[in-house]
């Protein structure tokens, strides 16, 4: 027998490996005969003969486990290697769903080959894998559901001009109200939502809700009043969604607003991991008029680069440096930088988060243009958002 990487030669006659024996590794047969036994001498017994392109010693994938048969060649063989390490650098990423029904059924089949119920209790780790399994996927379900019986809905966080406390726009936040979990944060359920691809009908409905709202929060102000933006937040997995581009020009047409109105918040996280996906995207919406806000800005790369590449139009800064801002000159330098640059590239700059006056005085004479957060208001439902947008209106004058 002579192994090359991943390759191996195995001549007539030759054992691969015995009952009993530690194994790490599966193989795909190239070429040649194997033949699975089971016991030796008058109890030998052969459970399987094998030819090309068939994969034998897979349970030894789940890693760890004694070969429950033995492997001999009874042609000359070239075979190919699948090893526990790369099985499990593959599994990494995968559904923690698929990754349990994985290891179910290897432990199935070695049953049923054995002829026994194997009764090892799972272990600590093979229990927790379980468990979050079957959570995840319980998860994945109630959202389905939920989408299906409308437990979704849209806050809106009024974003105010620093200058003159105007609204300027909303940010819409998602909400999931579940039957059986109550109120539901989206840094909980929206990274379900993306491992499971329902992020994509739900991110429809986000861009169709939140134009729908606009339309409604127009409504709210008099004629001739500046009318608000709409942010909407992406996640990555929302790139590689074709039907993307046509849901936000259909909702926008729908409602009949003007493109420029629609902001879409990205990281940018988001546009590195996805540098292809966006970059096709994004320029389709710029070339339709809508406009588009790096969220979390100063918490990733800020690499410079990116602001160059992307037709970025808002800076939106971390809600970490409006904290910061209170402790020392650090955080506002920061702060101060960002507000020229954005300045310079004819960006708009928003802060997040502003919770105090002082942060708010603060933040208008470094030269930030607009900001959002629990001074203000927190995300509101829609009825409430349409009453704070019609109490800050700038009153407008009479015409004639
Ligand atoms: P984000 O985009 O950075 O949104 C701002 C978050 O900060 C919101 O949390 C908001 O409620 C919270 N916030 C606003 N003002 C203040 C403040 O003054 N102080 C503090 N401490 N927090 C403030 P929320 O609604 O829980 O959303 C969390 C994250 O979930 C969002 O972070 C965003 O990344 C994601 N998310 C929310 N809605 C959507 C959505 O419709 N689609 C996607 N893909 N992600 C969403
Ligand atoms: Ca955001
Ligand atoms: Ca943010």
């Amino acid at each position: 027998m002579t192994q090359q990487g991943f390759r191996i030669e195995i001549a007539a006659g030759e054992c691969l490996f015995q009952e009993g024996e530690l194994g790490y590794e599966a193989y795909i047969i190239e070429s040649g005969r194997i033949e699975i036994v089971l016991g030796s001498g008058a109890a030998r017994r052969v459970v399987a003969e094998l030819g090309e392109q068939q994969i034998f010693g897979e349970m030894a994938l789940i890693g760890g486990n004694t070969r429950s048969a033995s492997a001999w060649a009874t042609r000359d063989c070239v075979l190919t290697v699948l090893s526990h390490d790369y099985l499990n650098e593959q599994m990494q990423d995968a559904n923690p769903m698929l990754r349990h029904l994985l290891h179910l059924v290897m432990a199935r089949g070695r049953e049923l080959l054995l002829g026994a119920v194997a009764t090892q209790p799972p272990s600590m780790d093979e229990r927790h894998a379980r468990e979050l399994a079957l959570e995840q996927v319980r998860v994945e379900q109630e959202l389905r559901l939920g989408l299906e019986r409308g437990e979704f809905l849209l806050h809106y966080q009024p974003v105010l001009r620093l200058a003159d406390g105007v609204v300027a726009g909303f940010e819409a936040l998602i909400r999931w109200q579940s039957p059986g979990r109550g109120r539901v944060s989206p840094d909980q359920f929206i990274p379900v939502a993306e491992a499971c691809g329902l992020i994509v009908p739900l991110g429809h409905w986000i861009v169709e809700r939140a134009c729908a709202d606009l339309r409604r929060l127009d409504q709210a102000l008099p004629a001739g009043a500046p009318l608000p933006f709409m942010s909407v937040n992406l996640s990555g997995r929302q790139f590689g969604d074709a039907g993307l581009f046509p849901a936000i020009e259909g909702a926008l047409e729908a409602q009949g607003l003007a493109p420029r109105r629609l902001r879409l918040e990205i990281t940018e996280s988001l546009l590195v991991d996805n540098l292809q996906g966006a970059l096709a995207l994004l320029d389709r919406c710029k070339a339709l008029g809508v406009k588009l806000a790096l969220d979390d800005f100063g918490t990733g790369y800020s690499s410079l680069s990116y602001l160059h590449r992307f037709p970025v139009d808002t800076l939106k800064l971390d809600r970490s440096f409006i904290r910061d801002m209170d402790g020392g000159e650090g955080a506002m330098a920061i702060v101060r930088a960002v507000a020229r640059l954005a300045a310079d590239l004819q960006m708009e700059t928003v802060a997040e988060g502003v919770e105090t006056q002082v942060q708010a005085q603060t933040l208008k004479t470094l030269g930030v243009g607009c900001a959002q957060g629990f001074l203000y208001s927190p995300g509101l439902p829609l009825e409430e958002a349409a009453a704070f947008l019609q109490a800050s209106a700038p009153l407008v004058p009479a015409s004639g």
